[in-house]
């Protein structure tokens, strides 16, 4: 099968690693990609705009953003003439399947295309533009869709490809906007990039702790909401933040339907509040730069996905729209998915809020309500004769970028709920001693960005007579519910506190465990928090490092964290283009290593340059990264050399990713909702809170052992392990070594 590939409008980091998965994938199970390039103008134009992809002809892109075979707006694709050539071309060159990386306006017009498919076919034979043999062979279209847009405002996917670089580019400038805001206490409006969806804006806002946010799908909903902001704005001056940032959507109005831009809201901050404001138009910055560890993934596995679908027959009969549904790679008919992404856009023309805001999803609005408490100047007064519950906040484990994130806002959530939330200092040693304090609402503020842990995190797990101390100080502070937000030894202390309540009654209260970990080696959790931004640094370490190796014949043996678990090892060497990566999950042989060696050899005779193989720290004892360097080195002989990067704590370190801030977000917000409601309660449950089969579940402690392979600290299902198929697919060596 003959399937031609194409990025059409806006274009989006992560399209490159879409375009490679397609041509490789394609040619692993036998079908031969077209590229199109410049979009529908492409097959408009026809000729040498539409030519055959290799293997090697789609290397070392799924680091570029961007997107290398072009992309363009094409006034003739909309018009039914431009679409007889661009069938006719299609024909020409006898490609059956076309796989649409674009917009919700590129995925509209291939939908035209195909609808009018029979009706173009039967026009070309009949004015000889083709023969009927050439009608009658080509007489089904298939398309399959990506949905590719930073603003993330298509239906069907909770992600879209670029967006979530582009909350990269956002928070980044955010962030660095904030510390110059704050040392000459300014106000700053960002203007960010969504017309009609303000996914960007509410996530940014999320993500950043920016003090105000706009966007259209829910304007304010009063009329005077200038008067209402530059209370909030004013209010928190008042008790000591130092700078404010307001972020608007593009497209954000008023209840009215009346546009809000960034210069009017400047305009209203300086006359009400007589502060010096300043405006920042983020721009195309959003849409540029290298694609985030996410974007190259869930790319690189539709791009995978949409050569099943072509190939299945799945696109048959209707086209289909390939997405990530709660992380999970999804199929959807992209007529359905269109309709339902039109209905936003009426519902916002038509000022139906409710339904703008009911079709963007739950997490959505959870996100928005989540935000509007979290930019309180303070938070709201307990109501009178409120109990207030004492709720302690504790890391275990290692850094991980997000701890922060996490205690700024169960802090701030459980708060405005009006209890009182006491921290707890350096982890578990600190509960032993009693290092508790109480955190409130202003002393969280500037956390939901700041890498490490505020509170002091260790590895100390209690025994022995410390739980005499523990169960002393938990009562002395009166600590009736317990948020752990760590890695595995946090899990495990706050088992052993729960293994111990028969005896020590202090310990008979509700936990819950927040995943806070690089490794991704959670029980009951597909993603923990940190994990995200330990994969970017390491992209981005790899990425310098194949860069090094330009004028040499190299491999680079990458050592990476996660204990025993093999994910960051593995979704390094995805969103890298590794041709081999070690897990411990695996294990390594010598004969596996025989292997290898061979084809690192074969490759670099046939005049490969770089050679990248990744390795999980825990691999296997023997075969160390210093054993894999001496041995590729000895071996590769004259061929090539070899260096090995042990990439160390930098992935540790760091301010925590977009992805990882919101995640914390989320989690503890809803972790506070599950202490109040446990707490009090006659059997208090304790359990640990994850993504799991998409849903946000809690699970009871009590199953937690049953989850783990103990002895690697690992849970014994892990999800991501199923990527190792497509991993190993475009990791194969191409006819001229490749990359
Ligand atoms: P995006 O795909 O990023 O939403 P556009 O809305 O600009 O970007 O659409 C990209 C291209 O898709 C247009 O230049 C045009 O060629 C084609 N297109 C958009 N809408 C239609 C339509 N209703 N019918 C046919 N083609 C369309």
């Amino acid at each position: 099968m003959k399937i031609g590939v194409l990025t059409s409008g806006g274009d989006a980091p992560g399209m490159n690693a879409a375009v490679r998965a397609v041509v490789r994938v394609a040619l692993d199970r036998g079908a031969k990609t077209f590229a199109i390039y410049e979009g529908f103008q492409g097959i408009v134009d026809g000729g040498d705009r539409i030519q055959p992809l290799g293997w090697n002809d789609v290397g070392g892109i799924l680091q570029k953003g961007g997107t290398v075979i072009g992309s363009a707006r094409c006034h003739a694709f909309r018009e039914r003439n431009g679409r007889l050539q661009a069938a006719r071309n299609l024909v020409q060159h006898g490609i059956e399947g076309l796989i649409i990386i674009g917009g919700d306006g590129s995925l509209t017009g291939a939908q035209a295309l195909q609808n009018e498919w029979p009706g173009l076919l039967a026009e070309l034979a009949e004015t000889g533009q083709i023969t009927g043999e050439m009608a009658e062979r080509y007489q089904s279209l298939k398309i399959v869709g990506l949905v590719g847009s930073i603003d993330n405002d298509m239906y069907g996917t909770d992600m879209t490809i670029g967006a979530d670089t582009a909350l990269h580019r956002i928070v980044d400038a955010v962030d660095a906007i904030s510390s110059t805001a704050a040392s000459h206490q300014r106000s700053f409006v960002v203007e960010v990039m969504g017309r009609r969806c303000g996914y960007l804006a509410l996530m940014g806002a999320l993500a950043t702790g920016a003090d105000w946010v706009l966007i259209p799908e829910s304007p304010p909903n009063l009329d005077d909401w200038e008067g209402k902001m530059c209370a909030v704005l004013a209010e928190g001056r008042r008790v000591g933040r130092r700078d404010s940032i307001v972020i608007v959507a593009e497209g954000a109005q008023d209840r009215h339907g009346n546009p809000i831009t960034s210069q009017y809201v400047k305009q209203v901050l300086e006359e009400r509040l007589n502060e010096d404001t300043r405006v920042t138009v983020l721009g195309h910055v959003q849409r540029g730069g290298s694609p985030s560890a996410f974007d190259r993934n869930v790319s690189t596995q539709m791009g995978s996905a949409a050569v099943d679908a072509m190939l299945s027959g799945e696109a048959q009969m209707e086209p289909v729209v390939i997405g990530i549904q709660r992380n999970k790679i999804t199929r959807a008919s992209l007529s359905y998915c269109l309709q339902k992404t039109w209905g936003v856009a009426e519902a916002i023309k038509a000022q139906d809020y409710e339904q703008a805001m009911a079709l963007r999803g739950r997490s959505f609005r959870d996100s928005f309500r989540i935000v509007r408490t979290l930019v309180r100047a303070l938070p709201h007064k307990p109501e009178p004769g409120q109990r207030r519950l004492r709720i302690g906040v504790i890391h275990g484990g290692s850094p991980a970028p997000g701890m922060n994130t996490a205690v700024r806002a169960a802090v701030r959530l459980g708060a405005d709920k009006g209890h009182i939330m006491l921290g707890v200092y350096n982890g578990f040693r600190g509960l032993i001693k009693g290092d508790i304090r109480e955190v409130d609402w202003m002393k969280v503020g500037g956390w939901a960005p700041r890498g490490g842990a505020e509170l002091g995190t260790n590895r100390t797990v209690p025994s022995g007579s410390d739980f005499y101390a523990i169960a002393r100080n938990l009562e002395q502070h009166n600590i009736e519910g317990l948020l752990v937000i760590g890695g595995w030894t946090g899990y495990q202390s706050a088992l052993e506190l729960y293994g111990r309540r028969e005896n020590f009654p202090a310990f008979n209260i509700p936990m819950v465990c927040l995943p806070a970990s690089i490794n991704n080696n959670l029980p009951g959790a597909e993603l923990s928090v940190g994990a995200d931004t330990a994969l970017n640094s390491i992209i981005q370490a790899v990425d310098k490092i194949k860069q090094s190796a330009v004028a040499s014949r190299r491999t680079f043996v990458v050592e990476v964290m996660g204990h025993f678990c093999g994910y960051l090892a593995l979704m390094g060497a995805l969103a890298t283009g590794a041709e081999r990566v070690y897990l411990h999950e695996e294990g390594v042989t010598l004969d596996d290593l025989v292997k290898d060696v061979r084809r690192l050899r074969e490759g670099f005779g046939r005049g490969k340059r770089v050679g990248l193989v990744i390795r999980n720290e825990k691999a296997n004892p023997i075969y160390s990264t210093s054993f894999m360097h001496a041995l590729f080195e000895e071996e590769g002989g004259d061929l090539f050399d070899v260096r090995q990067a042990i990439l160390g704590h930098l992935q540790q370190g760091g301010d925590p990713s977009p992805f990882d801030r919101i995640l914390a977000t989320r989690l503890a917000a809803r972790c506070v909702d599950f202490l109040e409601t446990q707490i009090g309660s006659d059997e208090p449950m304790s359990a640990c809170i994850g993504q799991l089969d998409g849903q946000l579940e809690f699970t009871n402690l009590e199953d937690v052992p049953r989850m783990l392979d103990v002895e690697h600290a690992r849970p014994k299902r892990q999800w991501w392990l199923d990527l190792r198929p497509i991993a190993r697919v475009l990791a194969q060596p191409g006819p001229n070594g490749g990359d």
